[in-house]
């Protein structure tokens, strides 16, 4: 039987061939060191649990307690009958906790970035983005209708060759960049990309998925890393990392907040975050307030696990965060490490071409702070035999 949709399965099957077919896994346990994938046990290496909240007693309770009180669904969109005081708590507590005068909260981070970049630019307008910027802001800059020119990833210089070259073109200017390069774990140099936005009047924006709660004074984020505050003129956060849970954050001045509750189309059209999500949310900020002890501990994991690869023998990159990247060079060879390692117990993901570029195929190692000194080692005597078995090591 032929049908108009036959089309979907010739391009799923081309996706199978050419090895890029996404095998989902399913697990059946909370998140943690430990989880249950497809039915076996194995140590987590996958997450972005980075302080190990997403199963805190503390997150959980506050969710818990917060249903008994304002259920589970928010049932409206922020703008008509969806803004409970809870999420203006939320957004209260993460200007303060990020040092910024305002904050609203969305969905996820993906929104955030669809909300936040077409209200800042339009057709008559060019962003400046790095080349290796997130899928969700670059779906936000191509919703926007700016002309989008990319600049060389992490290169200030080459985004004021960028600046200069399109000088007199366009009404507004906006750049951005990913706080921490998911891929390879390095830092935006966002100092010196202040330096060149603010010369030529350029709006920044920064995108601090894998930056909050992980880098800066107990979990602050890039802005505070660099000492940035008050310079960079929008913040994008996440909740559904290091914070554990799910949701967006876009910080700032109170003018843009303001105009995102005009005119973000993810506020105005889609549901608000649900009751348990933002109480979990503001749990996890008390917790970051109250203690560094978690951002102290995924440091600690972090040098040690890093070192201690890097002692057997495996190029761990230029990453300067708990993105440990393990340089395995073509996919095919990823591919196999990656499912040995699940063989002996290890859930950690490979990345190939077109996610990460040729030759530069990877294990990616996601260390939380949820990880003991034993899970660590158990994790670096696998990847050890793995390695060796792989001529990888010798
Ligand atoms: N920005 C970056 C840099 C990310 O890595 C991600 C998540 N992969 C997001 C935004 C989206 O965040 P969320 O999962 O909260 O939608």
């Amino acid at each position: 039987m032929t049908s108009r949709l036959d089309w979907i399965q010739q391009e799923l099957d081309g996706l199978k061939e050419a090895g890029l077919y996404n095998h989902i896994r399913t697990l059946s346990s909370p998140q943690g060191a430990w989880l249950v994938v497809d039915g076996k046990r194995v140590l987590n290496f996958c997450s972005n649990n980075y302080l190990g909240l997403a199963n805190d007693p503390r997150m959980v309770d506050a969710a818990r307690k917060i249903v008994d009180k304002y259920g589970v669904g928010p049932a409206a969109v922020r703008s008509i009958a969806g803004t409970m005081d809870l999420h203006l708590e939320l957004e209260r507590r993460m200007a303060k906790f990020k040092g910024v005068e305002a904050a609203i909260s969305l969905q996820s981070g993906f929104c955030a970035n669809l909300a936040t970049v077409p209200v800042l630019v339009g057709k008559e307008d060019v962003i400046f983005s790095d080349e290796l910027n997130h899928a969700s802001i670059i779906d936000g800059s191509r919703l926007s209708g700016a002309k989008i020119i990319r600049f060389a990833h992490a290169n200030p210089a080459d985004l004021e060759a960028q600046i200069n070259a399109a000088k007199g073109s366009y009404r507004r200017a906006l750049a951005i960049t990913d706080g921490v390069f998911s891929m390879d774990g390095d830092v935006a140099p966002l100092d010196k990309i202040y330096e060149v936005t603010s010369k030529h009047d350029v709006m920044l924006m920064v995108d601090d998925a894998h930056g909050e709660g992980v880098l800066g004074a107990g979990g602050r984020g890039i802005v505070d890393h660099f000492h940035l505050h008050g310079k960079v003129d929008v913040e994008i956060g996440t909740l559904s990392k290091a914070f554990g849970v799910v949701g967006g954050v876009v910080a700032g001045s109170p003018l843009i907040v303001e105009w995102l509750q005009q005119r973000g189309r993810p506020f105005l059209f889609s549901s608000a975050a649900t009751p348990p999500d933002v109480a979990a949310c503001i749990a996890a900020i008390d917790i970051l307030e109250g203690s560094t002890e978690l951002v102290d501990r995924l440091w600690e994991n972090t040098r040690y696990f890093k070192a201690e690869m890097k002692n057997l023998g495996f190029d761990t990159g230029h990453s300067t965060t708990p993105i440990t990247p393990i340089m395995l060079g073509e996919a095919p060879l990823a591919h196999e490490f990656s499912r040995e390692l699940y063989n002996e117990g290890i859930f950690a993901m490979a990345l190939g071409f077109p996610t990460v570029p040729r030759g530069k195929a990877r294990i990616r190692v996601m260390i939380s702070a949820a990880h003991s000194r034993d899970d660590l080692d158990k994790g670096l005597e696998i990847f050890a035999r793995v390695g060796r078995k792989l001529s990888v090591i010798h």
